[in-house]
């Protein structure tokens, strides 16, 4: 391609919805395009790019059995009422009308769909194991779209639906795509993790995350150096502090004017935090609060109303324990409106402890129960009572692991400390069991004529995501830095002075012996100034650079890799036989 000719536009300034790297370089290079918040377009070497994640996934999807298809985005109510998620999925669905009132959403997932398809496709335990993949536009409404690609209302997600007779299927058709993950993320030049993630109350048993390790992502993680565990921290399980042999003492009530936080009352009364109880109040909403009431099941299990939720004072709530713990999803739960609660429950806005507290659900973490002689709330204004100890003076209708665990906590396997990182999720996989299929009625006749439910996992990947999760690992002060395998272009040759007879028949010839050899090449023949395409070259991220300038007289060329600061000079032929050379040993990415 013959930049001249490109539609290419770099911008100069760093747009002012941009604030970390991807984002910032993947506009300024001008690939994506926002249209409104949290959705973007493609310009073409945008395009390129996300073809080439595309394409390995592809490769690596065909290769390890899977068949892709095509679903509409557009999904009938009815098929995610059958599911129970109509309801449960909450704000984020996009949900719309047609003319005659019918109601579809714009699909986030295709659980549904697939298990759509199966039940009526697949009758007999012949036609398994099977593995459905769909490389499409997802919608997700989300509640805060940013950071560009990586959190957008609209974005092109790869998903995968295995189906198997039995669990052991299950296994195995889990292990393959797992395994075709890694290929997949190698290829692509990232750097990534695997975790343990948190399957939610929404049923389903194993899963895992695919975690592009990075500074600015939205996912902490943490792992044990020690003995391999590595968890979403989301999902990683909290280690109770040992319990106390202390003598259990009588309560007491103490004045703690103004003491409303731990951080106070600890102070107030000379306590270490350890020595504290911390009250989260929450609401809960029932059916009637999201959207649809045909799925009042959940709202039934939880009751609408309050819950109040006790940790040890130094210790942070995990939202998504508590979600899981109370069954509900994450959309009907938010923190209570104090004194709505206070008028019904007896809490007092800072003084909220166990004891005194009536209609509202106690939530206990596991930990307090082995704990003695604690300060807690009195559920009195300016009040504090000590000596509070669980069993004697108050109980949990729920008493499970809800600490947030972090760097430094005891890994739950092996006890030594943890370590903490963060990044982007890319991928995850997960069996989902029946879920699916017993609520849609996705059978197969077994050996003996028997129905039996199809056995399903679900394997997603963030295709766009995965673009910004690479530029966010490759890029310096002066744009990004593709990796060979996803990059736009392999090589650009520029042309120092497009008026100049001798360059400029030096870099056609470059240019039109590069693209025989394979190479994707863009030949930079623009009417500019040489810094303006020196600077383009960098922000485009092309990973080889051959520069075309004066001494193009002597045969000689400049040969740049993007990633370097220096630049090698070689003979022209030189430097095509070498771009060539390194395109073929890069292009496969790192796993080639
Ligand atoms: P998150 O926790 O980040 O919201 P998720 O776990 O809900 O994501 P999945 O349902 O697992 O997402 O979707 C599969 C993949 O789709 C994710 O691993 C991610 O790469 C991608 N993805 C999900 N939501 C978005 C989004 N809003 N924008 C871009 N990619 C997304
Ligand atoms: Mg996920």
């Amino acid at each position: 391609m013959k930049l001249s000719q490109a539609h290419i536009n770099t911008l100069r300034e760093v747009p002012g919805e941009a604030e970390i790297p991807s984002h910032i370089w993947l506009l300024r290079s001008g690939m994506i395009r926002r249209t409104v918040s949290g959705v973007y377009g493609f310009m073409p070497f945008g395009l390129r790019t996300v073809r080439k994640i595309e394409a390995i996934i592809r490769e690596e999807m065909d290769a390890a059995g899977a068949q892709e298809i095509l679903m509409s985005a557009i999904q009938p109510a009815e098929l995610w009422r059958e599911s129970g998620r109509w309801f449960a999925y909450g704000p984020e669905l996009w949900r719309v009308k047609d003319r005659h009132g019918r109601e579809f959403c714009l699909g986030p997932t295709a659980e549904e769909v697939f298990a759509d398809i199966v039940r009526s496709d697949v009758d007999s335990y012949r036609r398994l194991p099977l593995n459905l993949y769909q490389i499409q536009t997802k919608y997700r409404d989300e509640a805060r779209p940013r950071y560009g690609l990586i959190r957008s209302r609209e974005f092109i997600m790869k998903d995968a639906y295995s189906f198997d007779r039995d669990w052991e299927g299950l296994d195995k058709s889990y292990r393959i795509m797992y395994e075709a993950y890694e290929k997949i993320f190698s290829r692509c030049g990232l750097n990534f993790r695997t975790v343990e993630a948190d399957s939610g109350a929404m049923g389903g048993k194993d899963t895992q995350e695919f975690i592009a390790l990075c500074e600015y992502g939205e996912n902490d993680i943490v792992y044990c150096a020690h003995c391999g565990m590595a968890a979403n921290a989301e999902r990683a399980a909290g280690v109770d502090a040992a319990p106390s042999d202390e003598e259990m003492l009588p309560v007491s009530e103490v004045r703690t004017p103004g003491a409303k936080t731990i951080e106070a009352v600890a102070d107030y009364l000379g306590l270490p935090k350890e020595k504290t109880i911390k009250a989260l109040l929450f609401s809960v909403r029932g059916a009637d609060g999201g959207g649809d009431a045909d799925c009042g099941g959940d709202a039934e299990r939880c009751g609408d109303g309050y819950a109040a939720v006790f940790l040890r004072g130094d210790r942070t709530l995990n939202m998504t324990k508590l979600v899981n713990a109370l069954g509900v999803a994450e959309h009907m739960i938010g923190f209570a409106d104090e004194k709505a609660m206070g008028a019904k429950t007896g809490s007092v806005a800072g003084y909220t402890g166990p004891i005194g507290l009536h209609d509202c659900r106690i939530v206990v973490d596991s930990e307090l129960r082995g704990l003695k002689n604690l300060c807690a709330g009195a559920c009195k204004e300016g009040c504090h009572l000590l000596n509070v100890n669980y069993g004697r003076d108050y109980e949990g209708a729920i008493v499970t692991d809800l600490k947030l665990v972090g760097a430094g906590a005891s890994c739950p396997v092996c006890g030594r400390p943890l370590s903490a990182a963060r990044g982007i999720e890319v991928g995850q996989v997960f069996k989902l069991g029946t879920k699916y299929s017993e609520s849609m009625g996705a059978y197969y006749k077994d050996e003996n004529q028997e129905a039996q439910p199809i056995v399903m996992g679900c394997y997603g990947i963030g295709v766009t995501r995965t673009a910004a999760a690479v530029v966010e690992q490759n890029h310096d002060g002066k744009g990004i830095i593709w990796p060979m395998s996803v990059a736009p272009y392999h090589v650009i040759v520029t042309l120092v002075k497009p008026d100049d007879e001798t360059q400029r028949t030096a870099a056609e010839r470059i240019y039109a012996a590069l693209t025989a050899g394979g190479a994707e090449t863009l030949l930079d023949d623009r009417d500019e100034r040489p810094g303006v395409k020196f600077n383009d070259a960098d922000i485009f991220g092309i990973p080889i650079r051959i520069t075309v300038g004066r001494k193009a007289a002597d045969g000689l060329v400049e040969y740049k890799r993007r990633r370097e600061e220096e630049a090698t000079e070689l003979t022209s032929d030189g430097a095509i036989a070498k771009a060539l050379a390194d395109v073929r040993a890069e292009i496969r990415g790192k796993d080639a």
